[in-house]
């Protein structure tokens, strides 16, 4: 019998197995590629890697022009392979025993409960409303209830869609002593960012990717702007050289260039507003109200409806009997004739059933 580490048997595992989908549509990544020009720089830069060198002046020179952009310095910038990494080390910052507490609302993203057990905190999870909105007091009173070290939202929301309004960030920040953290996953698809809000609340992080709004799931960047006493802890529990030159290039070029990415997020958004409308009107489906590149459906008969995409090529995300996410679909959006041929098959299903 190896003599495996506490607990690592009953820890949950992401599963991320795939198959050859016609459509894929369930993982929320953007389905259009770099904009040709991005495509063009990335690769003539790639062309002069210098391969045999770990990467140094290249991590230095995104963390400097992300934190420029802010109006913040590099020593206010970590960055991380997806900002999955980056939350993943802060659930360890401030973890590591019982007496650490992490409260987190559910539904959100499924990983959090992973990297609470994983640092070996204490996780407080408060329960969303009936609507998937989140009782702001309810959440205040959790975090100081329980003493918490760390206190995570994700805004706007995985896998549900909503996002709270920065007054009420505000609120909530204003209420609370422990670290903060805000993962803006999805900030692009919506008005609302907590960056602003930095400036006023030194116990704030803000994590972002470029996996999703920049189509750079392949490269796993993301970074988080935090007040630097945060980032240099963070920074410590980091191996050294810890992204390669390769996704750091491909991400500096990317940031220097993101004006090139907004007609790609304006089509984005113009197709989920486009989607929700008809996902309404479609008898026995519920969409909720999103604010990123995705929508979440409630039907009742979800499981057997995602058997049948599966049989025709069509990826979506289906939460199966997770709690409070029964019977719903979560649909990445895609390009315009994607999300018509995955909203027909859908409607094709839902019809012959009413
Ligand atoms: C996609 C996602 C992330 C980060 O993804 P990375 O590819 O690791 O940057 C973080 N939080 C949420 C809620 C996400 O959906």
């Amino acid at each position: 019998m190896l003599n495996y580490r506490n607990g690592l048997d009953r820890m949950p595992s992401y599963d991320t197995t795939e198959q050859d989908w016609k459509i894929k549509v369930n993982a929320n990544e953007s389905n259009l590629g770099l904009p040709p020009l991005v495509e063009e720089r990335v690769l003539s830069r790639l062309s002069r890697v210098a391969f045999q060198r770990y990467p140094n002046l290249e991590y230095d020179m995104l963390c400097e022009q992300i934190g420029c952009a802010y109006g913040w310095g590099k020593e206010n910038v970590i960055l991380g392979n997806g900002s999955s990494e980056i939350i993943e080390k802060i659930f360890y910052v401030f973890g590591g025993d019982a007496t650490h507490k992490i409260v987190y609302p559910a539904p959100s993203f499924s990983m959090y409960k992973i990297y609470a057990a994983a640092s070996g905190a204490q996780d407080v999870v408060v329960p969303l409303q009936e609507d998937y909105s989140l009782d702001a007091d309810a959440f205040i009173q959790a975090v100081n209830q329980n003493n918490a070290s760390l206190a995570v939202l994700c805004n706007p929301n995985n896998p549900t869609g909503n996002v709270l309004s920065i007054e009420t960030i505000d609120y909530i920040a204003g209420r609370i002593r422990c670290a903060f953290l805000i993962d803006e996953a999805y900030t692009e698809f919506c008005d609302q960012s907590a960056v602003s809000l930095l400036k006023k609340y030194d116990h704030l992080m803000i994590a972002r990717t470029f996996s999703k709004a920049y189509s750079l799931a392949s490269c796993r960047v993301g970074y988080m702007l935090a007040h630097r006493d945060i980032i240099d802890m963070a920074a410590k529990t980091y191996m050294p050289y810890h992204i390669n030159t390769l996704s750091l290039t491909t991400a500096d070029t990317v940031f220097q260039m993101c004006a090139e990415f907004e007609p790609q997020i304006q089509m984005i958004c113009g197709e989920r507003d486009r989607m929700q409308e008809k996902y309404k009107h479609l008898r026995g489906v519920t969409a909720y109200p999103s604010y990123t590149n995705f929508i979440l459906i409630h039907y009742a008969g979800a499981c057997a409806l995602n058997d049948e995409l599966i049989h025709q090529g069509i990826g979506v995300r289906s939460f199966h009997n997770a709690p409070r996410l029964e019977d719903t679909l979560r649909i990445s959006m895609g390009r315009p004739n994607e999300n018509d041929a995955v909203f027909r098959a859908i409607k094709d299903y839902v019809e012959a059933r009413t």
